[in-house]
């Protein structure tokens, strides 16, 4: 790939990176990777509302020295000002990773007009429910043939955010790990848990606003504290899970699909 003038996409001089010491050769940005991204963003920066397209730039949310690739998933539009602040740690990767969860759900912090899309939109509401499941379904998929309909989770819900997705789902995992050690495999019940958050917040975890996921948190960390195993650990000084912040930062979000290990 030719490397011209020694400036990336985003204008800034940066073809290589240094961070870790090496230099990283970086592959520019496809055109219609960059499109993408700009709409995502409405072409107006997510952090500051920015609409000066001429200061709009392409942030690697995994930086390319550490693997990050130009997926969709892995980049973000912002303005200059903006980039720099997150280059410096100003806007903290868990802040950024919070608004590309908003953005690839279709929603703008600073934009609040409709994104044209082809997605079908539906009203859906939710039985038994009440009122704390958005109103709203983003894409609702019919397969005939398996005569299944999966229902993605709505615009401002947990299920809608990678990040809070995967996080809750990490420590409803850790939950059932712990409870596996005090009650007999076979007697293990999955479900209950799942009904348990159901009942308490209204709505299946991901159909759960995206408001309330600091109390779901909070619930499902308690939880697990007062499991037997969990309480034992406890008492030694261990932890028993990472705060979201942590998580986070220790890249269990999934950007990619590729499998990887589970970290604890
Ligand atoms: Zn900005």
């Amino acid at each position: 790939m030719a490397v011209s003038g020694g400036r990336a996409d985003h204008g800034l001089p940066c073809i290589f990176d240094h961070d870790d010491g090496k230099h990283v050769m970086r592959k520019s940005i496809p055109a219609v990777t960059k499109r993408k991204i700009a709409q995502e963003s409405r072409s107006i920066c997510p952090f500051c509302g920015e609409d000066d397209v001429s200061t709009g730039q392409f942030h690697h949310i995994k930086p390319v020295a550490e693997g990050g690739t130009n997926s969709l998933k892995n980049l973000i539009y912002l303005c200059a000002n903006c980039h720099s602040k997150v280059t410096q740690g100003q806007i903290s990767q868990s802040e950024v990773l919070r608004v590309k969860g908003m953005l690839a759900a279709g929603e703008h912090p600073h934009s609040h007009n409709s994104v044209a899309s082809n997605v079908i939109h539906a009203d859906f509401t939710g039985g038994t429910n009440k009122g704390v499941v958005a109103n709203k379904v983003e894409k609702v998929e019919i397969k005939t043939t398996r005569k299944s309909v999966s229902i993605n989770p709505p615009v401002g819900a947990i299920g809608s955010s990678l990040p809070h997705k995967n996080y809750v789902k990490h420590l409803i995992d850790r939950y059932h790990e712990f409870k596996k050690i005090e009650v007999r495999q076979e007697s293990m019940k999955y479900p209950i848990f799942y009904q348990q958050i159901k009942k308490r917040h209204g709505a299946k975890w991901d159909m759960i606003p995206l408001q309330l996921f600091d109390e779901l948190v909070m619930y499902i960390q308690s939880k697990i504290d007062k499991t037997k195993h969990g309480r034992v650990q406890k008492s030694r000084g261990k932890k028993n899970y990472s705060e979201f912040e942590e998580y986070l930062e220790k890249g269990i979000i999934r950007l990619t699909k590729r499998p990887r290990a589970p970290i604890l």
